[in-house]
């Protein structure tokens, strides 16, 4: 039984959070592989590691050091070490960690040591090996992580090893150079090393207990979610959950290995397990799993008669977005109508009309019209396929509440529903889902 165990942050905040990380480890011998985080934040105010070593690199390029932001920085590790009492000549490694900050002048690379000091201190706590992500990691060009070859490189290099702190965040690329994921990256790491080892389980130690069904600041106190699928969570990642990173799931999904999602401070929760579809087990009592939404969509709906009869008409339009660069959210259809679900971030500076008139001569559709606004809310969940009346249930709940469905698109897996409400309704419309199904 190999595990492979993350830790977020605040787990790597100080030495009390330290010390909880190592009777973690220490309770159970198949816990071999850890990755971590940069020091988080310690308390509501506080300031994260990783943000302060982003500072530094502004410090090198204004000034040409960074003796003022990397103090900070200095005095967050020089004390956990001494809390701990490990016996680790910390001074010489923050001094020629300074000095490569400097020389590298790489945003990239700065922020990376946060995750870089914190593993070596890691290691010297646990009595680990430590093993560096540069030598596992490996981006490509476009500063896309090469799977493949990081799958190997993981494999090969961590074959005879048995037990090792790896820092999550960054690898380096073909040149040599460090590159990082972006935030909370540290989550992928933790995931390509558990596909790399060929682990049983990837436990994502954080500070929370798991998922929640829905958002906690919408509806009071809601509850946790057990089980989900990869599926179920992309889904409701997609939509904004915060807890793992939304690219995390990939390199355990490959591998087909479970994700727990656990709490550091709480060790004696269950969490929130990630598993295939296969290894669900259905729960009669929930016919959905999670709640997820986000505000300011943008919605161009089109209509033509007969745009099913010609061809290429779907491709004009989304060939006009492209040409703008802009990512398509959804593409609801009908039989002669189609709208496509942008984000409003991207079509600031008058973006919008310019491509609706691009659109218009395109397509030469009957209509069309744009819709601003727009809240997109995706209920998700295995157990709706399986079922028959969900969605009556779900548009009954929302029509009684008197909230006005702009737009419907039901995922082609029948694995959610999503629907687009204006903004306003958004908290409204959340509440009435989950009281609805929960
Ligand atoms: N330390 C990085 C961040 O703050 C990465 C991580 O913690 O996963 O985003």
């Amino acid at each position: 039984m190999i595990k492979v165990c993350k830790f977020g942050g605040t787990s790597m905040a100080d030495a009390n959070a330290l010390r909880q990380v190592k009777s973690i480890i220490e309770a159970d011998s198949s816990r071999r592989f850890v990755v971590v985080s940069a020091p988080g934040k310690r308390h509501k105010n506080d300031i994260k590691i990783t943000d302060t070593l982003y500072r530094c690199y502004d410090e090198v390029v204004e000034l040409g050091n960074c003796k003022n932001a990397f103090s900070i920085v200095r005095e967050r590790f020089i004390e956990i070490v001494k809390d701990l009492g490990i016996d680790l000549d910390i001074k010489s490694i923050l001094d020629k960690t300074e000095e490569e900050i400097v020389l590298n002048k790489s945003a990239d690379f700065a922020a990376s040591r946060g995750e870089y000091l914190s593993a070596i201190v890691a290691a010297a706590f646990l009595g680990f090996e430590f093993v560096d992500a540069a030598s596992l990691v490996r981006f490509d060009s476009q500063g896309k992580l090469n799977a493949d070859y990081t799958n190997d490189k993981v494999a090969s290099k961590l074959a005879n090893v048995k037990n090792a702190v790896i820092p999550g965040f960054y690898g380096k690329n073909f040149e040599g150079q460090i590159k990082t994921f972006s935030r909370g990256g540290s989550d992928i790491t933790g995931s390509i090393i558990a596909r790399g080892v060929g682990a049983d389980l990837y436990e994502n130690w954080t500070d929370v207990s798991g998922f929640l069904i829905c958002d906690p600041r919408i509806v009071d106190d809601p509850k946790a979610i057990k089980q989900i699928t990869y599926k179920e969570l992309r889904e409701l990642s997609y939509m904004g959950a915060s807890v793992l990173h939304s690219e995390a799931i990939f390199p355990a999904m490959k591998g087909k290995i479970p994700i727990n999602i656990k709490n550091t401070f709480k060790p004696e929760d269950a969490g929130t397990m990630i598993v295939p579809n296969d290894r669900y087990e259905l729960d009669p009592d929930n016919v959905i799993t999670g709640i997820a939404g986000k505000k300011n969509f943008t919605v161009i709906y089109i209509e033509k008669s007969l745009m099913n009869a010609e061809v290429g008409f779907v491709r004009r339009i989304l060939s006009v977005i492209e040409h703008y660069g802009i990512c398509i959210e959804h593409v609801p259809s009908g039989i002669d109508t189609v709208s496509v679900v942008l984000s409003s971030e991207e079509l600031k500076g008058g973006i919008l009309n310019d491509m609706v008139n691009e659109i218009r001569e395109n397509v030469n559709p009957d209509f069309i019209h744009v819709i601003e606004n727009i809240s997109l809310i995706a209920t998700v969940g295995h157990g709706m396929a399986r079922r028959t009346g969900t969605a009556a249930r779900l548009f009954t709940a929302l029509a009684k509440e008197g909230i006005n469905i702009k737009m419907i698109d039901q995922g082609s897996s029948e694995l959610n529903i999503i629907i687009g409400v204006a903004n306003s309704d958004y908290e409204k419309c959340i509440r009435t889902i989950y009281k609805a199904f929960v």
